[in-house]
């Protein structure tokens, strides 16, 4: 790194962009199926709000929470709005108009989501103009620790694959040595400053949103998790950033990468345990918890349920790549902060084989989400 300055989060912490071989808008079918998982939840959600007796504002103001850049942005932002739809014919209500904001941190690639924007309103307004309310869509970059609407301006708030990114690196672990993540061989403040640095980023965004919601109005968060209470077991985040630290380490001893260059660097993300979302919901206060599920994924394993028709080419590829690349999509622009782009090829490369090798020696941790449905009291 050319300076001792720390890189900050919010300003290299986004998907790579565009429609290349290692965009997220191409390796990201896996979070759509997360989209599909929850939709019964949002179908309950929209139910719900059509049986209120205030029902449908005029205009329902949605708002989607990381967004990123690729299909996954507005296949959810149509499923929100069909299901309206549906509801409303059912219930013969007028539709509402639709205000959707998109928000994402500062890098992320809203030009290539702009572009995506003539056909979709096209295909959306054609036929459905008459009976389907108009939708207008914005986006509003930013961080979603920190306020992004006005007061009591969103009526419902969605966030899908985002919030186990933190806001920050956890402060003081620099005793984590060559480990870039909680390992087994990590002190125990290490556990402690990502689990604290979770709560406080956790907090953070009920806070805002608690302001930015109406009262009565609804979220939908679907985040990674863990399944036992102990960070460090059985946790599939662990083993996958163990694997990438063992790539790292033979770059350092083919002298392509630094020690000092791995012991700046530690992985933003923080997996919860679910009673940790529960209990951090209860005390800040604002929301009442209606649902709170586990759901675990076949991210590298599953090859039948590609929905960009991509299943021919997934099932050539070795697990270890498909890995390989959704990592990259969801990491690169992080990790050029940290090591360069000349070093990502050839550190994907080793990540792949060390992931085969794991995958087919150990029976895989399946990455476990979360998803929480909350009401504004
Ligand atoms: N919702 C999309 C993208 C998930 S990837 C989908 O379902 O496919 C996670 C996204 O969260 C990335 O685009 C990342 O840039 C964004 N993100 C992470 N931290 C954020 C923050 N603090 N504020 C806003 N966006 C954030």
């Amino acid at each position: 790194m050319a300076s001792d300055r720390k890189p900050a989060i919010k300003d290299f912490l986004h998907m790579n962009g565009g429609n290349g071989e290692f965009s997220y808008a191409i390796n990201s079918s896996n979070q759509e199926s997360l989209i599909r998982k929850v939709h019964p939840i949002l179908k309950e959600i929209i139910k719900g709000i059509a049986n209120d007796p205030d029902g449908f504002p005029p205009c329902f103001h949605i708002a989607d929470l990381g967004c990123s850049s690729g299909p996954n942005t507005l296949f959810f932002v149509s499923n929100i709005m069909e299901e309206v739809h549906e509801v409303c014919k059912e219930k013969k209500l007028k539709p509402p108009q639709f205000q959707v904001f998109l928000n994402d941190l500062f890098g992320n690639d809203f030009n290539t989501l702009f572009g995506s924007l003539p056909t979709f309103y096209a295909k959306r307004n054609k036929d459905n103009e008459e009976n389907f309310g108009r939708c207008f869509i914005s986006a509003v970059p930013g961080s979603f620790y920190g306020r992004l609407f006005p007061d009591q301006s969103i009526h419902f708030f969605h966030s899908s694959g985002c919030l186990h990114w933190l806001s920050q690196v956890p402060k003081d672990i620099e005793n984590n040595g060559l480990n870039v993540f909680m390992a087994k061989t990590s002190p125990p403040n290490v556990f402690e400053m990502y689990k604290m640095q979770f709560q406080n980023d956790f907090t953070a965004f009920l806070e805002s949103r608690s302001k930015e919601i109406i009262r009565g109005g609804h979220m939908l968060l679907t985040f990674g998790g863990r399944s036992n209470v102990d960070p460090y077991c059985n946790n599939s985040h662990v083993n996958l950033w163990e694997l990438f630290t063992r790539s790292l380490a033979d770059m350092v001893k083919e002298g392509i990468v630094t020690e000092s260059q791995i012991a700046a660097f530690n992985v933003p993300t923080y997996n919860p345990y679910k009673d940790e979302v529960r209990d951090l919901v209860h005390i800040q206060g604002s929301f009442s918890l209606d649902t709170l599920d586990t759901f675990e994924v076949n991210w590298y394993t599953d090859d039948t349920d590609d929905d960009h028709g991509n299943v021919k080419a997934r099932n050539q590829q070795s697990l270890g790549k498909r890995a390989a690349k959704m990592i990259r999509a969801g990491s690169e622009p992080m990790l050029i902060t940290y090591f360069g782009s000349s070093a990502m090829d050839l550190i994907f490369q080793k990540f792949e084989k060390y992931m085969d090798e794991h995958l087919a020696n150990t029976e895989e941790t399946k990455p476990l989400l979360i998803v929480i449905s909350l009401t504004k009291k």
